[in-house]
């Protein structure tokens, strides 16, 4: 069994384009499952900042085989104006794109700020990117899909009807006037339609293929565990499954084939938007740690929330996700804190809880029990360099104790540990 899952243990942003990029060398294939253009992943390769939106982490290796799987939702102007920017950086791309993704037009973005303002305090903080919308209108069975964009005359009728349909929702569900000029949105798409003829296939029959024949494939998660559609903190999450579960559908191969699930986490924990965060610094070291940790949205800028990392969601996370292992990242970070707290169970009232409450209006109460332990001292990047050479081992004993810990509380192994944004700054243990 040749295939594993890269997916966010948190909130997002936990640095998994980093650790796919640290693994990508190793895979034949690397695939994406779910999002769209509302997710952003970075990679730092030579001190430079690559960061893709659409297209799989595993850019930085010649040739690599890159797929796009049906679950993963495409904004075609946003798609080739990533391919465009690294074609720019002589980055090649050898991308296949599954032809039952789903397609983001412009209605779907102006339904999705109507929408993310209409929903008052049940906004989750869209990106308003037209995610949410488009994978609405695909569950719904109204959607476009990346095919359908090649077959003038089925787009015709699709493009008709949704068109018709986007029409009346903006006018009379969110009282919007905009006209849309359906002609030149229709002539449009139907460009871009030649332009990603070359591009489209069947995803998961590659895969399926790949891993038959004892090829190693990648699979990449968008977002995390606790954005998940279905086991995350609905309604404050993203319209998809992140989870590895996710992996399956959005690509089309069956969990037999999966061998390992990596859950990826911060030593910390930041999210972007809103809804409850029980471990949350709102005070001065929640400002070191977010500007320290430059944590800022990749795809909109946005500061993001941070605090202290919560083993009670990395539980959950390897429960939903059935993890084999973490990867910790940004462990840099937090060196220089004599103290640092780790979440270990939540008071509710006068009860006290382990396990992530299925129920929002009790996460949203719950106070977290922290765990205090020793910080390590800040290392400077030579000294984090030098530390990548030797190994684990060297590694300072205090950080060693904190995986520990996680270990320890959750029951799965830390198997890569990350102090930097590229790739040399790893140990796998
Ligand atoms: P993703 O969506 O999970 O891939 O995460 P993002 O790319 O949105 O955010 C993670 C950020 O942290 C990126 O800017 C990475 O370059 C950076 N990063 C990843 N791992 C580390 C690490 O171990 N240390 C530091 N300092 N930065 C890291």
């Amino acid at each position: 069994l040749t295939g594993t899952i890269i997916v966010g243990a948190q909130w997002g942003d936990e640095g998994k384009g980093k650790i796919v990029d640290f693994l990508a060398g190793d895979y034949d294939i690397v695939v994406r499952f779910n999002g769209g253009n509302n997710t952003g992943h970075t990679v730092v390769y030579n001190g430079k900042k690559y960061r893709q939106h659409l297209i799989p982490s595993g850019i930085l290796y010649k040739g690599k085989r890159l797929l796009i799987g049906s679950g993963e939702v495409i904004n075609p102007e946003a798609l080739f104006q990533e391919i465009s920017i690294l074609e720019k950086e002589g980055i090649k791309l050898n991308l296949m794109i599954d032809g039952k993704a789903h397609v983001v037009f412009p209605f779907h973005i102006l339904q999705d700020c109507l929408s993310d303002v209409a929903q008052g305090k049940f906004s989750a903080g869209s990106t308003r990117t037209g995610i949410a919308p488009v994978y609405s209108d695909k569950a719904a069975r109204n959607g476009i899909r990346i095919i359908d964009l090649t077959d003038e005359e089925i787009f015709n009728e699709k493009f008709n009807n949704l068109l018709k349909l986007k029409q009346l929702t903006l006018k009379f569900v969110y009282g919007d006037n905009t006209v849309i000029d359906g002609e030149a949105l229709r002539q449009k798409y139907l460009e871009f339609g030649k332009r990603l003829l070359p591009m489209i296939g069947d995803v998961s029959l590659e895969v399926n293929k790949a891993l038959d024949e004892g090829k190693r494939v990648l699979f990449e998660g968008a977002q995390g565990t606790m954005l998940c559609l279905d086991h995350g903190l609905y309604p404050y999450g993203t319209s998809s499954n992140t989870i590895a579960g996710g992996a399956c559908t959005g690509v089309g191969v069956g969990p037999t084939k999966i061998s390992e699930v990596i859950g990826v986490t911060k030593a910390y924990t930041s999210r972007v938007g809103s809804g409850p965060l029980p471990t949350e610094l709102k005070d001065e070291l929640g400002n070191m740690i977010r500007e320290k940790g430059q944590e800022y949205g990749t795809t909109t800028g946005r500061p993001r929330r941070v605090g202290w990392l919560d083993l009670v969601t990395l539980k959950y996370a390897s429960r939903v996700n059935g993890l084999t292992s973490f990867a910790v990242t940004k462990l840099d970070i937090l060196g220089g804190l004599r103290k640092l707290k780790v979440c270990i169970g939540y008071k509710v009232g006068n009860e006290t809880i382990k396990e992530h409450p299925s129920d929002l209006r009790v996460f949203s109460k719950c106070e977290p029990i922290y765990k205090e332990v020793d910080g390590w001292k800040d290392l400077t990047e030579d000294e984090w360099r030098q530390i990548a050479k030797e190994g684990y081992q060297s590694l300072p004993m205090e950080l060693k104790n904190y995986l520990k810990l996680i270990e320890d509380e959750v029951g799965v192994p830390v198997k890569i540990i990350s102090f930097g944004p590229s790739r040399e700054f790893t140990i796998l243990k």
